[in-house]
């Protein structure tokens, strides 16, 4: 049977480095353990007036690096072992990045889109609410993930400000401009998976210009890479989907157009001038680059082989098991792996949090320069480390990270 547990596969990759790096059995039980694990009861007054009980949690994974770091998932499906599988990559992101973050993750089994807006806001603030005592800017510092959004990350920052009785806009990103919020952190997770596909098709000597592009996933990772693909490259969306299905056009989609059609149906179905598809088909065209940008698991060993694309980007975190990465790899697929593809979201968070802490507000141009500087020099490393040593992107963005990693805990005397 195929492995899905995402922390298996994580651990996996983790440990796939560990004979270039002679990773002890000791070091490795302290990168495979979560260090701090919050589990909380929600009781929330529902609209009909009855009283209904969510489950949440909050992992910190490793503050080695600096304080953990990592978004809020509100997910129907989410199980812990999916958000220590979350927070482990995000330690793994920020080290690759050269942030001076830890990882953590947090999440709430509920289906948001069930929610009123006032149960929502009930559920944000009662989330915060019971974790508070963990979190904090120089602690652990929560984000959006999947289907939270700027609005929930106001809602948690004023929730957080009136338990530490300070407006403390550090304590959260992700925030809308209003409340120190940063310029371009709405498709900075875009943005800088952009930027590695641009480094990723330099090097295989492949033109963007005209690129046909698959993208699964319509939420704030998937739209922004859709509509960047034509502004910023001049590709051809051809194929976009969301949990409801997929659409497909030969001539290009206008991503402007779908998100507007998106806005208004609540789903990419039925947008004028497409044929339907499923998320399954989407995965499966004859595109130059494939994007998914949803949810773990959906390149696997039923449909690797199938996969036809030059790039796979991986901007969802986990999106690929270890058995399609295999079938990839022998495809000669060129993956870039999620920990170096979607970056961007915390490189972006990372600025707002030091634009909160000095009190300052940047250009949108000066966020997108940094976001570069950010971006460049993991690229440069990832693509020198596995050249030289003949090895996948994956493997090499894990030795790197896991050597920073490694060097931060013996430092500080962990080791
Ligand atoms: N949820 C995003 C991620 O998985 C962003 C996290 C953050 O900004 O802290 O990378």
């Amino acid at each position: 049977m195929e492995e899905t547990n995402l922390m298996k596969i994580v651990e996996k990759n983790l440990c796939s480095c560990t004979q270039e790096l002679s990773i002890t059995p000791e070091m490795e039980a302290l990168l495979k353990n979560p260090m701090r694990e919050l589990h909380v009861a929600l009781p929330i007054r529902i609209d009909d007036g009855s009283m209904k009980v969510f489950r949440g949690f909050r992992v910190q994974y490793n503050d080695a690096r600096g304080p953990t770091k990592g978004g809020i998932r509100f997910h129907p499906d989410q199980t812990i072992d999916t958000v220590r599988a979350l927070a482990s990559l995000m330690t793994w992101k920020c080290a690759l990045h050269n942030l001076p973050l830890g990882g953590a993750k947090g999440g709430v089994i509920c289906n948001p889109k069930a929610l009123s807006p006032g149960e929502l806001e009930r559920l944000s603030r009662a989330y915060i609410r019971s974790i508070y005592p963990i979190i904090g800017p120089d602690q652990d510092i929560p984000a959006p993930d999947v289907y939270t959004n700027p609005q929930v990350m106001a809602w948690m920052m004023d929730e957080y400000s009136k338990c530490v009785m300070k407006t403390t806009f550090g304590a959260i990103t992700g925030k809308p401009l209003a409340v120190g919020g940063s310029e371009g952190r709405l498709d900075a997770t875009a943005r800088g998976g952009w930027f590695a596909i641009e480094e990723a098709a330099r090097g295989l000597g492949m033109s963007l210009k005209g690129a046909t592009v698959a993208v699964q996933g319509f939420g704030n990772a998937g739209s922004y890479a859709a509509s960047l693909a034509g502004s910023l490259f001049g590709c051809r969306v051809i194929a976009v989907s969301d949990s409801n299905g997929g659409i497909f056009r030969r001539e290009g989609l206008d991503t402007e157009e779908v998100m507007r059609h998106k806005g208004k149906t609540g789903t990419v179905v039925g947008f004028p001038g497409s044929d339907s598809i499923t998320n399954e088909d989407l995965l499966e065209l004859a595109v130059d680059i494939l994007i998914p940008a949803a949810l773990e698991n959906v390149i696997t060993g039923r449909n690797a082989a199938h996969v036809k694309a030059k790039i796979l980007a991986e901007l969802a975190n986990g999106p690929t098991t270890l058995e399609a990465d295999e079938i990839l790899s022998s495809q000669g697929v060129h993956v870039i792996p999620d920990i170096l593809c979607n970056g961007g979201g915390v490189i972006v968070s990372y600025l707002e949090m030091v634009q909160n802490f000095s009190m300052d507000q940047w250009s949108e141009a000066n966020v997108h320069s940094r976001l570069a500087e950010r971006m460049q020099p993991a690229c440069r490393a990832v693509d020198g480390l596995s050249r030289s040593y003949g090895t996948s992107p994956r493997r090499a963005a894990y030795t790197i990270a896991v050597k920073r990693v490694v060097e931060a805990m013996r430092t500080r005397g962990w080791l």
